[in-house]
């Protein structure tokens, strides 16, 4: 059989390098550094497949465009598929995902912000590289007995919860799918914002949800409340956020993901003047953490995400369906291992 060409948008070195150890020779790989979107599109042409990350926009136009060129696979290197229309794929074009690749990565990395948050590691850093070793101002607090509230208890969200009760904190948490049977303390999103002194975000962005952190729920928080986004930043109002750090109610953010990062993260600024003034404005506060969605950068993630994504597109062009699939129909993002049988169309 002849390879599968895929156009391969948003490359990165550490791409390219974990891909080309998983191709057996199944696969002949083009790799672009561009994203895709409605002007990169044609780039795709002649492949069977385009393999896209959480910053490409795969909108209606793309999609249709995609198709045309004779494109039969979109196949995801992540797990959430927020930035690709997927009602509009429907019957047009077929699109796979990475459902699981390590979710410990993204659940080490949310522990390692707060950590460095609340001791302040990244400020005695910096001190101590300039030999300053004074301890002014580097007061923190002891998660220990701490209540920790967890937004989403899927894989990633239930890892995290493992590790906060191994710090010795209380975790409860809220779902818009409890899992029954599970043990986990489920409270409603109100008690959530009112009980924790850390929250973490562990679910999908949908319409419904984005946004959820705004003015609103910040007056419901504990005043000091430590905010963990490793999920997507549309769950969070970044003024909103704003806001409540200057009133001091907010007392840290540790943010990996951020609603307007795809056209600054992933990319070096440094030296360069960088337009966006809310998320300078993030920056320069002294109780926020920016990670440039990093989460899930890990050896054993890239090697999962490479290999589970290989499979994927060989599998769909063997069957004509792959188990990773998702549409709109049969993808209730949890349900959708179980209930998918057949081809989707
Ligand atoms: P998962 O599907 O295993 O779990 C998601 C959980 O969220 C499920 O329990 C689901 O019932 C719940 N949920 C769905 N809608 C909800 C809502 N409106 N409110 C509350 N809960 C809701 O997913 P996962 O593998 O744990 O990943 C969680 C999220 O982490 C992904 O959606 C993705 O956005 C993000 N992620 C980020 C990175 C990174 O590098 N920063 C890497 C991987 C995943």
């Amino acid at each position: 059989m002849e390879p599968i060409r895929i156009a391969f948008f948003d490359a990165k070195e550490y791409d390219k390098a974990s891909f080309d150890a998983a191709n057996r020779g199944g696969c002949d790989i083009r790799y672009f550094d561009t994203k895709l979107n409605e002007a990169t599109v044609r780039l795709a042409e002649g492949c069977g497949a385009v393999c896209a990350f959480v910053n490409d926009e795969i909108n209606s136009a793309v999609i249709d465009a995609l198709a045309a060129s004779g494109v039969r696979l979109i196949a995801l290197r992540c797990a959430g598929y927020n930035n690709v229309d997927i009602a509009h794929a429907y019957g047009r074009i077929h699109v796979v995902r990475v459902p699981a690749y390590s979710p410990y990565a993204v659940a080490e990395h949310a522990m390692a912000l707060l950590l460095t948050s609340v001791r302040r590691i990244h400020k005695a850093y910096i001190r101590t590289k300039d030999f300053n070793f004074s301890l002014n101002g580097l007061t923190g607090f002891d998660l220990y007995g701490k209540t920790v509230g967890i937004i989403g208890t899927g894989r990633i969200g239930r890892v995290f919860a493992e590790i906060g009760k191994g710090f010795g904190m209380k975790v409860i948490a809220y779902d818009k799918y409890p899992a029954p049977g599970s043990g986990i303390d489920y409270v409603t999103l109100d008690e959530l914002w009112a009980r924790s002194d850390v929250i973490s975000f562990h679910c999908p962005l949908t319409e419904e949800n984005r946004h959820m952190v705004n003015r609103d729920s910040i007056a419901k928080m504990k005043k000091g409340v430590m905010l963990i986004n490793t999920s997507r930043g549309g769950l969070i109002d970044s003024e909103a956020l704003l806001g409540g750090i200057k009133e001091r109610r907010i007392g840290g953010a540790c943010l990996d993901v951020y609603e307007e990062e795809s056209d600054v993260f992933f990319h070096d600024f440094s030296g360069h003047i960088v337009d966006d003034d809310t998320l300078s404005r993030l920056i320069s506060m002294p109780n926020v953490i920016v990670t440039s969605h990093q989460a899930f950068l890990t050896v054993e993630a890239l090697q999962n995400i490479a290999e589970t994504t290989l499979a994927n597109v060989e599998q769909f062009f063997e069957n004509g369906t792959s188990e990773n699939e998702i549409c709109y129909k049969c993808a209730q993002i949890t349900a959708c291992k179980q209930d998918h049988t057949g081809k989707c169309f």
